[in-house]
């Protein structure tokens, strides 16, 4: 960008860079961990019934509806849920509302490559802990002094879970300190922290009804915690935008999470496949990391990544590559319909076979 007058009063930031959505429908999108099934058939119905007059009121700025069926999904009390535009919304409120102090945020260095982003623009110091060569986290490269602490369980874009014992020995060893357990994934496979909530008060949880409830295009993410770590995330809302959580969308969000049983078969799906493509992509020669998510992590043998992302994409199928030294030689993969995959396997199994003749 030129100079101006008023570039020195700017914030300067590096942003995250989110996925590609292309507009043409027949490319296989397996690069944004989106859901390849629609939302319950509640939200349809919701939507038909929407009387478009009611738009020109403001929606319900504590979002009620929401926040009790969420409330009552996970057994806790409406105070102890905070919903917001996304969990990117709400993570970043609660990097704001929790991470303000001089010590450094701890977070992974392979993880969800958004939280060192939402450090340098809140002006947060940060350290990132090396994964181990495994890429597994070790919970007491945790347990140092801190400003506060963010993991993603499962993480991303690795895809691998941490045993809620590791998880508690991080949340049990920093009481002094807000521990975020990231659960974008966690319906897929992973062991919620949940359960914890009654033994810890610096424990917020943090979900989302992109991937596992079909809902990307909506953006409805929500944390769960203690009744004063809500309070501090409504403050924080409530200083920025008071009605971050349109009318449309706290309806759909109301009907998604009131179908468990539409729910549960759309998860049990994509594991299914996911477990498939999975023995698939090893017969081809990749090394695929251990997921409890809805994407995989994988690495061919010989073939570079950026070889076969490039190729793929030629193909007309999207898949995630990230730059950064540990991870460039890997793919994630999102998983999608059982055909999706098929095609997947099948324009791999060509190019490799090629390769190899
Ligand atoms: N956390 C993790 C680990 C993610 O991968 C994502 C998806 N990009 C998010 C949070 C944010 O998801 P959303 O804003 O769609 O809820």
């Amino acid at each position: 960008m030129k100079e101006y007058g008023w570039s020195r009063n700017v914030r300067q930031v590096d942003p995250y860079v989110p996925g590609e959505q292309p507009s043409d429908p027949n490319i296989i999108k397996l690069n944004t961990n989106e859901n390849p099934y629609p939302p319950a058939p509640g939200v349809q119905k919701f939507l038909s019934s929407v009387d478009v007059t009611d738009l020109r009121k403001y929606p319900d700025p504590a979002s009620s509806e929401l926040v009790d069926a969420i409330a009552d999904y996970h057994d806790v009390d409406p105070s102890q849920v905070f919903v917001g535009v996304g969990s990117d919304d709400v993570l970043s409120m609660a990097f704001l509302a929790f991470f303000n102090g001089s010590d450094p945020v701890l977070f992974p260095d392979v993880t969800y490559s958004f939280y060192n982003v939402w450090a340098d623009v809140y002006r947060v110091p940060y350290t990132e802990i090396p994964l181990s060569d495994d890429f597994t986290i070790d919970p007491s490269d945790y347990l140092r002094k801190n400003g506060g602490i963010i993991i993603a369980n499962p993480n991303a874009p690795t895809g691998m879970p941490l045993p809620l014992s590791s998880i508690e020995t991080i949340i049990s060893g920093n009481r002094d300190s807000v521990v975020i357990v990231d659960e974008a994934y966690v319906d897929f496979g992973g062991e919620s922290a949940l359960s914890l909530l009654d033994k810890y008060d610096n424990l917020l949880v943090i979900r989302t009804f992109s991937k596992s409830r079909s809902l990307a295009g909506s953006r409805i993410g929500y944390a769960i915690g203690c009744v004063d770590m809500i309070r501090c995330l409504n403050d924080i809302k409530y200083s920025v935008n008071s009605y971050t959580m349109d009318r449309i969308t706290l309806g759909i969000g109301t009907a998604a999470i009131r179908d468990e049983a539409y729910f549960r078969e759309c998860v049990d799906r994509i594991i299914a496949t996911r477990e498939r493509t999975t023995e698939e992509l090893k017969k081809l020669g990749f090394a695929v990391l251990p997921s409890a998510t809805n994407f995989v992590f994988a690495r061919h043998g010989y073939i570079p990544a950026m070889v076969l992302f490039e190729y793929l994409r030629d193909q007309g199928i999207y898949v995630r590559h990230f730059g950064g030294k540990r991870v460039y030689n890997y793919l994630r993969i999102s998983i999608g319909t059982e055909s999706d995959m098929d095609k997947l396997i099948s324009v791999l199994t060509d190019y490799i076979e090629r390769e190899r003749a």
